[in-house]
């Protein structure tokens, strides 16, 4: 056997990784405040390494390092051939790196290796690299006037960024602020989620290494009410960005509104439906795509689509493949590179959607599957499939993050559309038909950031992702739109004196 699919050789890498454990400021590793939090392997309920959280005095400092940096211009004004260089040099020392980082998010995460290592390995690296790529092919504006101007409008880093994201994809979460970020010029600090902060701190590391100027990019592991209020209310900080919980969202917004009217981007949650029209066969494709889009990272996923509306024609096939296929998941050590479910990431998180599961059984939903007690230490969930879900459950309104799929029949294609509006989030949606106006019809009549057709799917680099509604503000990560978050628009109008006495 290849010994890159060995379940053992992951496990030997997991012991001899070196973890970081304190606050990344100003190009080096600091000591930490006197908080240590202990790192929970969520496959096995155990601590497994521990790490000194930041205080509110390690803000003011990565914030003044931050500033300093960009003020010198030594990476915001640098020539664009600089950073694009720099920002290629940090790609390929994540892809060098990828094994490692990927076993060490799999411990602090209990996501499968075989997802850390398609994220890491190459997602991540894409991400730094396209980036960079953009830098010296991204052109300012002339205006059209009159022979006595020239208007130019150019795009400059809008300075000290404060980004915080979630625990659900840490380094890839953290690529999709991070890269735009630097490739705009901007300086960053960020704050990985208090489950997961390892992966951003090996990366800053790896970042100085390949040339980014210390300050430039600062990483505070750290509680949010403590750490990332810090940063929402720091009137030193030029602009937010935030993936997470709406919950959250708002507060971020309130810590603008009361500080100093910074620019906040949001990336929120969502209940993301999966249409199956009456004209769709239910090949086996289909299928892969609807348990993927229910259980992809163990449901713990923003796009999750677990409201899945299923023509009543097709509902029992539907089920049943559902089911055959829901069977041959294989749950497990999410270091062996065959685990598809690992998991979940806490025992808050397995009691909250433990929770989720027993009031759709109190609600009158039908468990098709799932929900035995696998009798297994760490954070395991029964991925569960109901049937029977009606649009007024909580379980078909509420974000439930992780392993549930439940299934709505509907009579027609209008009742599927309602159904699927029916929602106060507008993140993603997936439709699978034949029929090219029936796609387009759903298409433009869906109010979300992303519809995918005959596929579970968010796009890739190249496009934007973010949600209408609830499920987000306009700013949008991915793409060069995700640009817009990082920098602001300058007119420079210059009148001539020909002519002038
Ligand atoms: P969360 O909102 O609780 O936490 C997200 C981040 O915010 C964490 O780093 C946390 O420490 C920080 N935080 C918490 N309280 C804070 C406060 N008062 N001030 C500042 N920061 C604070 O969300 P979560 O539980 O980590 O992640 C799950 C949520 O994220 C889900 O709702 C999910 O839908 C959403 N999500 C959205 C996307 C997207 O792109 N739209 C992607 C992934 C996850």
């Amino acid at each position: 056997m290849d010994r890159h699919f060995d379940t053992s050789y992951y496990h030997q890498i997991a012991t001899s990784l070196v973890l970081p454990d304190r606050p990344y400021i100003n190009g080096r590793f600091v000591e930490g405040c006197d908080v240590v939090y202990e790192n929970v392997n969520p496959a096995t309920g155990r601590t497994f390494s521990t790490i000194s959280f930041c205080s509110a005095r390690h803000v003011d400092q990565a914030v003044d390092a931050a500033r300093a940096v960009f003020d010198s211009g030594v990476w915001s004004r640098s020539r664009p051939e600089h950073r694009k260089d720099v920002l290629l040099t940090l790609a390929r020392l994540i892809r060098e790196n990828a094994t490692e980082l990927a076993v060490m998010e799999s411990l602090d995460s209990g996501k499968p290796i075989k997802d850390c290592l398609h994220e890491i390995g190459t997602e991540v690296p894409n991400f730094f690299q396209w980036y960079a790529e953009l830098i010296d092919k991204t052109f300012g504006k002339v205006a059209p006037t009159g022979d006595d101007v020239t208007a130019f409008v150019v795009q400059e880093a809008i300075g000290v960024v404060g980004a915080i994201v979630p625990w659900n994809f840490p380094l890839l979460m953290t690529a999709w602020k991070v890269a735009p970020a630097l490739a705009a010029g901007c300086s960053v600090i960020l704050k990985p989620a208090e489950l997961t902060s390892l992966t951003a701190l090996r990366l800053a590391e790896l970042a100085s290494l390949a040339g980014v100027p210390d300050g430039v990019f600062n990483v505070l592991p750290g509680y949010g009410h403590d750490i990332g209020q810090a940063m929402g209310r720091h009137q030193g900080i030029d602009a937010m960005t935030f993936t997470g919980s709406g919950v959250v969202g708002a507060q971020i917004l309130g810590y603008a509104a009361q500080s100093n009217l910074k620019p906040v981007g949001l990336e929120l949650g969502g209940k993301s439906p999966f249409i199956v029209l009456e004209d769709a066969p239910l090949t086996d494709d289909l299928i892969a795509n609807a348990v993927n889009a229910a259980f992809w990272n163990a449901g713990q996923n923003c796009t999750a689509n677990m409201r899945q509306i299923v023509h009543a024609s097709r509902k029992e096939e539907f089920l049943h493949k559902v089911e055959a296929k829901v069977a041959a998941l294989k749950t497990g050590d999410p270091l062996d590179p065959e685990t598809e479910i690992g998991p979940l990431v806490s025992w808050k998180q397995r009691d909250r959607v433990q929770g989720f599961i027993d009031k759709g059984m109190e609600e009158g939903a039908r468990l098709v599957t799932g929900n035995r007690n696998l009798d297994r230490q760490g954070f395991y969930l029964d991925p569960v499939v109901f049937d029977n879900v009606k649009a007024d459950m909580v379980i078909a309104r509420e974000e439930i993050f992780g392993p549930v799929l439940g299934v709505i029949g509907v009579q027609d294609d209008d009742e599927a559309l309602q159904l699927a509006r029916d929602t106060e989030y507008g993140l993603h949606a997936t439709v699978f038909t034949r029929d090219i106006d029936r796609a387009l019809h759903f298409a433009r009549q869906l109010p979300c950031g992303v519809v995918g057709i005959n596929g579970f799917t968010e796009g890739d680099v190249k496009t934007p992702f973010g949600g209408y509604r609830r499920s987000g503000s306009l700013s949008r990560d991915k793409g060069v739109e995700a640009m817009q978050q990082y920098v602001q628009t300058k007119t420079v109008w210059i009148r001539s004196l020909r002519g002038v006495d």
